[in-house]
This record gives C-alpha cells, structure tokens and sequence, in this order.
C-alpha cells in the first residue's frame, strides 16, 4: 500500500454535506470528531442538511455555531428548503400553497416566492406539509380536503418517528400516515432517502463534488445513491458495522469511519477481486463456510475490507484471535470455528 492508493476525502472532494443527529451531535451534545474534522478539513466546505422540518436555519446554526462549526445559517439546509425547491417544480412562481407546518416551513415557502395560505377557501395550487407542535385537527382538515382536490401534494419528509430526550414521537411520516388515510394519496417527499434534499444543498453551496456523510444506512447512505452522490458512513449514530454487512452491498457507502472525524482521515484503497479483498493488515474472503476475516491491524480497516466483499453476511467467521478481537470492537457478531 502506497500514499497514491489512499484517498483523502477533503482534497478528493469539495464539499461535505453533513447530516447532523449521530453525527455532528447526539442530542443537545457534540459529538467527538468533530473538532478533528473541522482541523483537517483543507479547502473542504461543510453543508449541515437535515430532515427536521421544525428549526429554521438560523436556529439550526445557532447549534453548530456553540460547536466551533464553520461557516452561517446558509450553510444550513433543512427539508424545509427542499420542499420549497420540490414545489418550485410544480407550480407557478408566486402561486399560493397551503401549508401545514411549523414556522419554520412557512418562512421557507414564503422565502421560494410562494404565497403562504391557510385554507382551502383561499385557492391554493399546492399543499405543503411538514411536522409541527402546534398541529390541530383544523389544519389537518384543510390539508386533507385540499388534497382530496388532486391538488400536488409535497412533505418534508416521512420519518416516521422523532427522536427526543423523551424518546421516540410522532414524526411526519405519521401525520402523512394520517392524511394518506385520509385520503388515499401519497405525497411527494423532499427530505432523505428522497434525493431533493441533498440536490438542493448541493446546489445552494456550489458543490462540484460533494461527499454526504451520514450515519443511517436507510435514510442518508440511500439517499446518496438515489441522488448519485458518493457517502461515508459515520458509526457514531443509528446505522452499525453489522448492519454495514447485512445491507446489499450496491446500497453501502464508498467509505465507512468511526465517527465524523475520519473525514480528515486517509481512506485506504481496498484490493483484491471476486470474492477476496484486502485492506491494510485484513483479508476478508467468501467460501462456502461463509465469510471469513484473517490478519491483524486497526478495526476499521478490517470492516473496509468486509463490506467490499459483494455479499450480504450476518455473521463473520475470524481467521485468529486478533480477527476475533476486531469483529468483537465492531459489534460484529460471529460464527463458525476459528480458523
Ligand atoms: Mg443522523
């Protein structure tokens, strides 16, 4: 392994867009590798995109902010943003759209150059509909006999749950649940794993080649592939290595690393052909007895060499001790005999 076959992400590619929950921050507190991201980031920029619909912008960069991130609210885009853009593609400039949201997508719609309006009476020409605390069965009614219109209707998102300090609540996909009950229709989404969202921050910072970086394998990681763009895999959030192994491997990131900082990290180049790659110190190969790991070296670089093997594997057969201890480090779990 030479220099030339690592690839370093912040000269390879020019902007990062970031999702934020398990990977900038968990909760109300910053995540670890931020700092050493945000020291070797080079002429790399960073986008923050997330799916929230709730938070403007400036709220949002408030947050980073406190966090020593780069950067203003304009390097903020949130599912609010891409709804507007999604509706930019439906309808006439101007037009009035009903939303149903927080303030937050009011002020998104209305920035778009749409005329925000509350009820059916008014005469949209769309409906808008993202989560919001103040949400009455009013509202609901309005969006649900404006859709029943045929009008275009667009969400945020469709997340289906909103994680808190309290645990788990109603996220949009579930006022969507309600309203396609309602209604027999779906909406069109813009936030992840639909592309719009990662387009329209891509777009709004100039990005030539940009990076999504992530740590949900069904929302962020599909969402690059569905707007064909290159992704790491963060572990510091939802998504695990095993679970890296178990999805089908045209749907895996290009990179993986343990948190956000791996973004200022070297990547290796993984070698190897047909069922048998090598990364660093790992081999990894596939036989009939499974997937099999063998060598020795840093943890992550065994689970590079894994997930570029292209089969789907629940568990990993270690070569030796010291491929049992990696497999061990990445919750990987294991079976067969040790070789
Ligand atoms: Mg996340």
């Amino acid at each position: 392994m030479t220099a030339a076959d690592a690839v370093r992400l912040t000269a390879a590619y020019d902007v990062a867009l970031l999702d934020l929950d398990g990977v900038v921050y968990l909760g109300a507190k910053s995540l670890p590798g931020v700092p050493i991201a945000v020291a070797g980031l080079g002429k790399m920029r960073l986008s923050y995109v997330t799916n929230n619909a709730t938070r403007t912008p400036a709220e949002v960069w408030q947050q980073l902010a406190a966090m020593g991130l780069p950067g203003s609210a304009a390097n903020v885009v949130t599912s609010c943003q891409a709804a507007a853009e999604v509706l930019r593609g439906l309808v006439d400039p101007g037009s009035a759209v009903l939303v149903v949201g927080a303030p937050a997508l009011f002020e998104a719609v209305a920035a778009a150059g749409f005329t925000c309006v509350s009820t059916l009476a008014e005469s949209p020409a769309a409906v808008v509909q993202g989560l919001s605390f103040a949400l009455t069965y009013a509202d609901l009614t309005e969006a649900a006999l404006a859709i029943r219109t045929g009008l275009p209707w667009v969400a945020t998102n469709t997340d289906a749950t909103l994680p808190t300090s309290r645990g788990l609540q109603p996220g949009n996909g579930a006022i969507v649940s309600a309203l396609t009950t309602a209604t027999g229709r779906t909406p069109v989404a813009a936030g992840k794993p639909q592309p719009a969202l990662f387009e329209t921050a891509a777009r709004a910072i100039g990005a030539q080649r940009p990076l999504v970086v992530g740590d949900r394998l069904d929302t962020d990681i599909a969402g690059a592939h569905h707007a064909r763009m290159d992704s790491l895999l963060v572990l510091s959030g939802v998504s695990s290595a095993a679970d890296a192994l178990t999805t089908a491997p045209s749907l895996r990131p290009n990179y993986v690393a343990r948190d956000v900082g791996g973004l200022a990290d070297e990547h290796p180049d993984v070698g190897g052909a047909g069922l048998e790659r090598e990364c660093r110190g790992w081999r990894a190969s596939s036989s009939s007895g499974g997937l099999t790991l063998d060598g020795d070296g840093d943890a992550i670089d065994a689970l590079r060499a894994l997930m570029a093997v292209p089969i789907v594997a629940s568990q990993i057969r270690p070569g030796g001790p010291a491929a049992l201890r990696a497999l061990q480090e990445l919750g990987i779990p294991t079976g067969g005999d040790t070789v």
